[in-house]
């Protein structure tokens, strides 16, 4: 062994000097170029079909890594949530943005060569449950393709950005929304939507590359029993009870795909139930397929193969739709064939991707749901305290809605056999909320939203802060335990890359860019990225130089639905940027503006059962997207801070006229009347008294 160690040694350092071949496949993008994923480009969304995120690149190394900076920055037009994997492709840079605009650059002079925006109607934020964010395109032939917030699936030409095709692929009355990015398996492009917060029936579409022409569509829950033709549904029909099509019963297939070329398999993870309290969607019983699982796909006919479900009778939104990573792994002496995840109910699952068969699964964080899996049923053991609409009792569960781990991607390092987590601990109050109603807009959970919101109260308020963290887990799939971890005070921090040079990129919600070592995460370098970075990193090469891109930007589910909005870091400003970066890099960001809106509320008015009432329906309707107790970031309004709270015929145009329609504050004159809106504006008011006497400024 020592000598193939001494060996290596001699051989890696030319490896690293040797100038790299730029792309040896020029032109269009097809299967035989995304699976051999020459690590000079990043063509597909986790830069292969396994979705590893690991580039074999060690340009950039432990050695030089000190070393690196920045090489250019671009400025995006948007400061909402950026949560997009730049694509590599033929020495340009290809991204989504916020708001699903498309933009590409030169990767070398970090030009602007063309930009897309499909003018999504900014009234369509309110159906989506975590900002209006987009993670990203995919290539095939001389196309990207591009799901939109509002429901298209678009095609562009690469070298032009000009649109090729456009489809609507969902039902636009309905509360959908994509986020998610398509991947293409061989000239199908794939896309599926989210919106199970507010109530829909989830499912993922296959178009033809060249034609926009829909192929198959793969529904991941039954319609209303005698409607459904495909087997699987008619098999999942007996998991479901009362009437549970009349809200969708969920399962959107928002994030996770893979595709095994050798088995032929199209990985989907499925999201959580319309709505999420098991009581109101299937009279608190059955497993309800295919929520929270699984599910193997043949991708020419979309036809169901296997599932595993994650969390049956899902009741708590723990999606399955996190990052599915495959890889090949010794097990117990065996090679196997395996699928990963991490998925929001906090346990790290292995299972056989040829038959979906489970090979273990333990937990990753703290969780209390269950206490663990019996891996010969492959069901979760379950605390039945944790079923709140049984118990009618509040049920502080771990993790919350926000999970465990999110839709921010792992990344793989096969020299460590190390699976990379961006892992949460939280914890939520779910209270069963019996006379219950669906609303037209916003979440339709079917839980007291107003009574589990965060406190105002500071003390209260700062232990549920202290409880809630954030880890970087180095997890062995085959030991089943994490190797290492980085301990983060806040939540919400960004998705990874792996490098042969032993690298994993991560930036934070301190504002920082940063990589670790892989064996050890001892952070090794960081960059003052000015401000929240959620996105993770790709890396290529051009003219024989390694970069590593990202983008900055705060956003997403954390600041809106989380209600912990930036703390325990405070607001987190949104600098949205392209960061591309290179060993010798030497550009730099302009000066950050620092100042904060002052905390200055008009005079306190308003009745104690008028400001009661504002905190009923703000609870109920405003904080996922304007934070818990009016505790707003930066993403949205901090409304603490709004100039219309001191006008009370501004507040009703926008609250009730709907005049912010276009930035997403949609009219909610369906839920509301005139008096209780003006109650919300009373009771910010009051928030911004207390805590103005608290000292905050
Ligand atoms: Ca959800």
């Amino acid at each position: 062994m020592r000598w193939i160690a001494l060996m290596m040694a001699m051989v890696l350092p030319l490896a690293a000097c040797k100038q790299q071949p730029s792309s040896e496949l020029p032109g269009a993008v097809n299967a035989a170029r995304i699976i051999k994923a020459d690590p000079n480009e990043w063509v597909s969304y986790g830069r292969t079909y396994d979705e590893q995120r690991f580039s074999p690149l060690d340009q950039i190394n432990q050695s030089n890594i000190k070393d690196l900076g920045l090489a250019w920055s671009a400025d995006l037009d948007t400061a909402r949530g950026q949560e997009a994997t730049p694509l590599a492709i033929d020495g340009k840079i290809y991204i989504t943005t916020a708001w699903s605009k498309a933009k590409a650059y030169d990767a070398l002079t970090g030009k602007l060569e063309w930009e897309y925006d499909p003018k999504v109607p900014g009234e369509r934020a309110v159906a989506a449950c975590c900002d209006v964010v987009n993670r990203g395109m995919a290539a095939w032939g001389d196309k990207l393709f591009l799901g939109t917030l509002d429901g298209r699936l678009v095609a562009l030409d690469r070298k032009t950005g000009k649109e090729v095709w456009s489809k609507v692929t969902l039902d636009q009355s309905k509360p959908y929304t994509i986020t998610g990015a398509p991947r293409v398996i061989n000239g199908m492009v794939i896309i599926g939507n989210g919106g199970a917060e507010m109530g829909v029936r989830g499912f993922l579409t296959a178009y033809d590359a060249d034609s926009g022409k829909e192929l198959w569509r793969f529904y991941s829950v039954p319609d209303e029993p005698g409607k459904n033709k495909e087997d699987h549904l008619k098999k999942a029909e007996s998991t479901w009870e009362g009437e549970f099509w009349k809200q969708g019963g969920g399962g959107t297939m928002w994030d996770a795909m893979a595709y095994d070329p050798e088995l032929d398999l199209l990985y989907v993870g499925v999201g959580n139930g319309s709505p999420w309290n098991q009581h109101f969607r299937s009279n608190g019983k059955g497993d309800n397929l295919y929520l929270s699982s699984i599910v193997a796909l043949r991708p020419k006919t979309g036809e169901y193969v296997w599932h595993f479900q994650t969390t049956p009778g899902e009741t708590w939104d723990y999606t399955a739709t996190q990052h599915i990573m495959l890889a090949d792994l010794e097990i117990e002496g065996q090679k196997r064939k395996v699928l990963m995840q991490a998925p929001k109910n906090g346990f790290f699952f292995v299972l056989d991707r040829a038959d979906g068969k489970l090979i273990s699964a333990n937990n990753f964080v703290p969780v209390n749901w269950a206490t663990g899996f019996d891996v010969a049923t492959g069901r979760p053991i379950e605390n039945p305290d944790s079923r709140y609409y049984k118990t009618g009792k509040m049920w502080l569960g771990s993790p919350g809605p926000i999970g465990a781990h999110n839709w921010h991607p792992m990344a793989y390092d096969p020299k460590q056999g190390l699976v990379f987590i961006p892992a949460i601990n939280s914890a939520f109050p779910f209270i069963h909320k019996p006379d219950w109603k669906a609303n037209k807009h916003g979440f339709n959970v079917g839980l007291d939203l107003a009574a589990g919101a965060m406190p105002a109260d500071p003390t209260a308020r700062a232990a549920a802060v202290a409880a809630t963290t954030g880890e970087l887990i180095a997890w062995d799939p085959v030991a089943k335990k994490a190797r290492w971890t980085v301990k983060f005070a806040g939540a919400w921090n960004g998705g990874l890359l792996a490098t042969g040079g032993n690298l994993l990129f991560q930036g934070n919600m301190t504002g920082e860019f940063a990589a670790y070592d892989t064996a050890t995460g001892k952070k090794l370098w960081s960059f003052d990225a000015q401000t929240g970075v959620v996105a993770p990193a790709s890396t290529f090469t051009v003219g024989g130089q390694q970069y590593v891109a990202v983008l900055a930007g705060w956003g997403g589910a954390w600041p809106l639905a989380a209600g912990l909005v930036g703390e325990p870091y405070g607001p987190v400003r949104n600098r949205s940027r392209l960061l591309v970066f290179k060993i010798g890099g030497t550009a730099k960001l302009p000066p950050a503006d620092k100042s904060v809106t002052p905390l200055d509320p008009p005079a306190k008015s308003g009745s104690p059962a008028q400001i009661a009432d504002g905190a009923k329906n703000f609870g109920q309707f405003c904080g996922v997207c304007h934070g818990d107790a009016a505790i707003g970031g930066s993403v949205t309004r901090d409304l603490r801070r709004a100039g219309s709270l001191g006008d009370p015929k501004m507040w009703n145009q926008i609250v009730i006229g709907g005049a912010l329609n276009q930035n997403g504050m949609i009219s909610w004159k369906e839920e509301l009347n005139d008096d209780q809106s003006e109650n919300i504006r009373l009771y910010v008011i009051n928030r911004a008294h207390e805590d103005k006497a608290l000292g905050m400024k």
